[in-house]
């Protein structure tokens, strides 16, 4: 059955999200009258006053609101330190929110990034920065107050060498989703994830979303049988009427190193 979704974008998510979503007989649909950025930007002109799950369950509401479709999308990105300090991670998350039956479902992406950015006070700092990007990904540019956006290689390069004369300048990745190719790629993951958890649906009141989110530890130590810290269960829980079901972890015991008696 075909059902119109309405999605809140000036950075072109639409066309990643459409053909995944599609298997569902989605028709994502641009809605271009909501400029997102008024939730915050990435270059900070705007502060993000918002959790990066409050912020795309905010755009997705608004998406449904503004179209009249029953369900909206919305999807935001973040960038944050790697697991133990290491590196520079991306979050996608997509939310499809049906504001009519009322349920909410989240796909997610998180893993690392090659974004960067530099202070950039001379030429051979320039040719060198730029000699690490991507071809197609976009550039920032900023020096004092001003911001030069969505610039090509070439232009930032041009652009660059203009303002040197100036000082010293900060050359960065432009996150935008249409300027960056990584995160289209990492958004698209988000989307099947959000596909897969749409597919499941509560087997009570067929609510989508009815995904083993939840890890409950416990699994017996093979050597004393005493509870471990790694997972015995997952369970799903519906958002609407509550109704869970736990599904054991394909293994019966735990290795004795993760035994708290065995291996304290
Ligand atoms: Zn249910
Ligand atoms: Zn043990």
């Amino acid at each position: 059955m075909s059902e119109t979704v309405a999605i809140a974008t000036l950075h072109g998510k639409g066309a990643i999200i459409r053909p995944i979503l599609a298997e569902l007989g989605w028709q994502v649909q641009e809605l271009n009258s909501f400029d997102t950025d008024s939730l915050g930007t990435f270059a900070n002109e705007r502060a993000r006053f918002m959790s990066p799950v409050e912020c795309t369950l905010r755009k997705a509401a608004i998406a449904a609101d503004l179209s009249g479709c029953a369900i909206g999308l919305g999807s935001e990105g973040s960038f944050s330190a790697g697991p133990f300090g290491l590196g520079t991670f991306n979050q996608e998350l997509i939310s499809a929110v049906n504001i009519e039956a009322g349920w909410v479902v989240t796909g997610r992406f998180y893993g690392p990034s090659a974004v960067q950015q530099w202070t950039i006070s001379d030429h051979t700092a320039l040719q060198q920065a730029l000699k690490q990007l991507p071809a197609d990904q976009r550039l920032l540019i900023q020096q004092q107050q001003q911001i030069c956006k969505g610039l090509t290689l070439a232009e930032a390069e041009q652009q660059a060498t203009q303002l040197l004369a100036n000082g010293a300048l900060q050359l960065s990745y432009d996150l935008r989703a249409h300027c960056c190719p990584e995160r289209q790629q990492h958004i698209a993951h988000a989307a099947r994830d959000l596909l897969q958890r749409l597919k499941q649906h509560c087997p009570v009141c067929a609510t989508p979303g009815f995904w083993p989110d939840h890890a409950l530890p416990g699994l017996p130590c093979e050597d004393c049988g005493a509870p471990s810290s790694l997972t015995r269960l997952r369970r799903a829980s519906c958002q609407r009427c509550q109704h869970t079901e736990s599904y054991p972890v394909a293994k019966s015991f735990a290795a004795a190193q993760y035994c708290q008696i065995c291996n304290p």
